[in-house]
């Protein structure tokens, strides 16, 4: 198989359309078998369910060339799983998670070209996603679905080096206590778009959600979990109902333990403790880790001592282990690692 001819350290990340996407419609209850298709374009009515109401769910995943040449994938199951879940609570038909977990693999096969090689810092990422399809004009569930995985190759996230973010406190709030924050749908996005572009507008490269019902607690950012290093080193992570459940902060918290013999936990993380931490990371599937080096609370400044140049020193180990286990070079647990043959 011969790779596209495409410059991978210097991708972006946007939209490159690949060769092939997974297609599977949901009919008079029950879900096609699926194919590979050329194209490119979804075609729907104009009153489909997800263009008037937002019913959508979707994932997103990586894949990539490990250090002896395999492709493989990162813990797809846990995507299959949270797409269940998600689709559970939008009133969307659930695409059981081993059909997902076939229809990635397949999709990446097929799009093998464009699997960026070992060393680059680039990967392909995947994205699979579900909408309601059929027209829908009273407030209800659709009863057609379309299912479909597409992938597009994205650059190194810390293209030209690391560089430590600077975040805001933000007023508006990402997910009510109740509500959707703990499942992946465009709809917790479309009302994040405001409060990033502002962010941006203000010299700050994300968002810190707090918890919406007290506003003393820390949640999120609109794409990421955060992640504290205390200063006698132990792992912390906020514990909530509406956060997202973020597969690779799970992963590091594991990490964390197994690996690193360190103590992690997961609990409530209050605003007011933020300036006694060492060490602060978002975590997600893009940059595995990123650093935060400030956090700006209305002006308060809080200046974590790793500073505004490089990763915190248990960030990086953190960011070299799970790294090395998604590469091939460090061993990783039972199951973490999908081969795509
Ligand atoms: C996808 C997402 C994350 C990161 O999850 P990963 O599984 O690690 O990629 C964190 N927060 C939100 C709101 C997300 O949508």
């Amino acid at each position: 198989m011969e790779k596209k001819n495409i410059d991978w350290s210097n991708l972006g990340f946007g939209y490159i359309q690949t060769d092939f996407r997974f297609v599977s419609n949901y009919k008079n209850g029950a879900w096609e078998e699926g194919v590979l298709t050329e194209d490119a374009n979804v075609v729907i009515n104009e009153c489909a369910g997800v263009l008037q109401y937002a019913q959508t769910v979707f994932e997103g995943m990586k894949a990539y060339t490990t250090s002896d040449g395999r492709i493989v994938t990162f813990r797809p199951d846990l995507n299959g799983e949270r797409m269940e879940q998600s689709a559970k609570r939008l009133e969307m038909p659930v695409y059981p998670k081993e059909k997902f977990v076939e229809a990635v693999l397949k999709t990446i096969k097929a799009n093998e070209a464009y699997v960026p090689p070992y060393g680059s810092g680039a990967t392909l990422y995947v994205r699979p996603y579900m909408f309601g399809s059929n027209p829908v004009i009273g407030v209800k569930p659709a009863d057609e679905f379309q299912f479909r995985v597409f992938t597009t190759p994205v650059g190194p996230y810390f293209k030209g080096g690391v560089k430590p973010l600077t975040i805001r406190v933000s007023d508006f709030d990402r997910a009510a206590p109740n509500g959707t924050g703990h499942i992946k749908a465009g709809l917790n996005y479309a009302m994040s778009l405001h409060a990033i572009v502002d962010a941006h507008k203000q010299g700050y490269d994300e968002n810190m959600y707090l918890d919406a019902g007290s506003r003393t607690k820390v949640e999120e950012t609109g794409g990421a979990n955060f992640l504290f290093v205390t200063k006698d080193g132990k792992v912390v992570t906020p514990k909530s109902h509406s956060i997202l459940p973020s597969i690779t902060r799970r992963s590091l918290m594991q990490v964390a333990k197994e690996y690193l013999g360190l103590e992690a936990e997961e609990r409530e993380i209050y605003l007011e403790e933020l300036q006694d931490f060492a060490e602060c990371g978002l975590c997600g599937t893009a940059a595995v880790i990123s650093p935060v080096g400030k956090i700006v609370d209305h002006g308060k400044e809080i200046c974590f001592p790793s500073g505004m140049t490089e990763m915190g020193p248990v960030t990086k180990q953190l960011y070299e282990t799970l790294t090395g286990i998604q590469m091939g070079t460090i061993k990783a647990p039972e199951g973490w690692i999908v081969e795509v043959k």
